[in-house]
């Protein structure tokens, strides 16, 4: 499989998408900034986030317990998966049992993550994604490119040809409020058809057994009042203990994914409605063994607000598909990595590890150390290239030598102009065949002997 610098030159290769990309995440960058510091007390609000969510993980089996019993007492039904077979055969009985043939969705990362819809659908229910942005990848057949955005990476013109072969609306049509008014036209139907509505979970509160969702289309809201069975799909560490921990991360979550004050929709869920079933599911598939580790633990603690994705200058610049998971950016790395080392080895290199990604986080996760702990798990499991091993131990002799590193910087002066641009941008070259080095006027030997006998350096 090939890694994410290939993936991101592929990325990069269209100048003018990438572009756009980098600007429409930096502007979303500057909304989130714009909206959180007029809050006074925005510090101390992540600085509670990060407490909250650190004393849930720490007695998280009890808030399971204490969830589950609440939940059952308010009449929902509640199930656990394992891992993400589990979860979709799990998901698939209910909906076998009963019969439904259509189910609604509304953005839902988990059900990504254990990719439910090809799942369902190649057992016969129709599954119909009811976010614009997760409908717009969906007819495409493609995955979300962003966890808040999932269609952030794709121009109007596109989504109008898309609308217009898929949807029937007028050929070269690419206004987005006419785009938007067709998608609404055509999910209506779907939500009116469906039997189920199955929503993601954005936070489960221990106390009271009920899940929060958050929305700004509203869609949750239609898929769970239309049809008569509602089911919440949640991972495990969506816990938080009590529901007045719901007025710290609401406000953080919709000011850091979008610079919104608050999310449009926040529906609280207790229980089925009369008539109704709800089912939660609670779903591990690998999260206890994060939970295990000390030093990635913390990354359980991610509300999926977006934020490090739209301020790392990697992922501004590659494009989500470039990680080939489920999550992509910084917090993406840590948990890619954590699943599969071997698999996602280029992941934690595609980080500048400037930090920047630490500072937005709304609940203090210390990304950019946990993707340098991942580099270093790496070199441990050899999983490192050849070429990488080796420029790594070289740059330590020069790194710690004064001699050395003089030297170095002398050699890089004088040598690389010299040098065929065959060997700088080799495939030998690990570090040259990725990048585009600073123009350098390229001279022979010959040019530079006959400036050095003029005097010029
Ligand atoms: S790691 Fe932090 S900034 Fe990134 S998505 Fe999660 S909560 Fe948001």
């Amino acid at each position: 499989m090939k890694g994410h610098p290939e993936a991101a030159a592929r990325f990069v290769a269209d100048q003018e998408r990438a572009h756009w990309h980098d600007q429409a995440l930096w502007w979303l960058r500057q909304r989130r900034d714009a909206a959180a510091a007029p809050v006074p007390d925005w510090e101390a609000l992540r600085e509670a986030a990060e407490r909250i969510k650190a004393h849930t993980l720490s007695r998280l089996a009890d808030y399971v317990e204490e969830f589950e019993r609440r939940a059952r007492a308010a009449g929902a039904q509640v199930w656990f998966a394992r891992d993400a077979a589990e979860h979709n055969a799990i998901v698939h009985r209910i909906l076998a049992e009963r019969g439904v043939g259509k189910l609604v969705k509304s953005k839902s990362m988990l059900t990504e993550e254990c990719h439910l819809n090809p799942y369902l659908e190649a057992r016969g229910i129709e599954v119909t994604d009811t976010d614009l942005g997760e409908r717009i990848v969906q007819l495409r057949r493609e995955p979300p490119s962003h966890i808040v955005m999932p269609a952030i990476h794709l121009k109007k013109e596109e989504i109008g040809e898309l609308f217009h072969d898929e949807l029937g609306t007028d050929e070269g049509a690419s206004d987005p409020t006419y785009l938007t008014r067709a998608a609404r036209t055509h999910l209506r139907r779907r939500f009116l058809a469906a039997e189920a509505g199955l929503t993601g979970v954005n936070f489960a509160v221990a106390e009271t057994g009920g899940v929060v969702v958050c929305t700004n289309e509203g869609n949750a809201d239609m898929g769970t009042s239309l049809p008569p069975i509602h089911i919440a799909c949640m991972g495990v560490e969506k816990l938080i203990p009590r529901r007045q921990d719901l007025a710290v991360f609401v406000r953080l979550l919709a000011r850091s994914a979008t610079g919104q004050p608050v999310t449009v929709y926040t529906s609280h869920f207790h229980g089925p409605r009369p008539g109704g079933e709800l089912h939660i599911v609670v779903v591990d598939n690998g999260r206890s063994a994060q939970l295990a580790d000390p030093t990635f633990r913390q990354a359980l603690a991610c509300i999926r607000c977006g934020a490090c994705l739209n301020t790392c200058p990697v992922f501004r610049r590659s494009g989500g598909y470039s990680y080939n998971w489920t999550v992509p950016g910084p917090i993406g790395i840590v948990l890619a990595a954590g699943r599969d080392a071997a698999r996602h080895r280029t992941l934690p290199l595609a980080s500048s590890l400037c930090g920047s990604c630490t500072d937005v986080c709304p609940v203090r996760i210390d990304l950019h150390h946990q993707i340098l702990a991942r580099r270093q798990d790496l070199g441990r499991r050899r999983l490192l290239s050849f070429q990488k091993r080796a420029g790594m131990k070289v740059m330590g002799w020069v790194l710690r030598s004064a001699f050395l590193y003089r030297a170095a910087g002398w050699l890089m002066r004088r040598a690389l102009p010299i040098l065929p641009a065959a060997l700088v941008y080799g495939r030998w070259n690990a570090w040259g065949r990725q990048r585009e080095l600073p123009p350098m006027p390229r001279r022979s030997f010959g040019q530079l002997y006959a400036r050095r006998r003029h005097g010029r350096p």
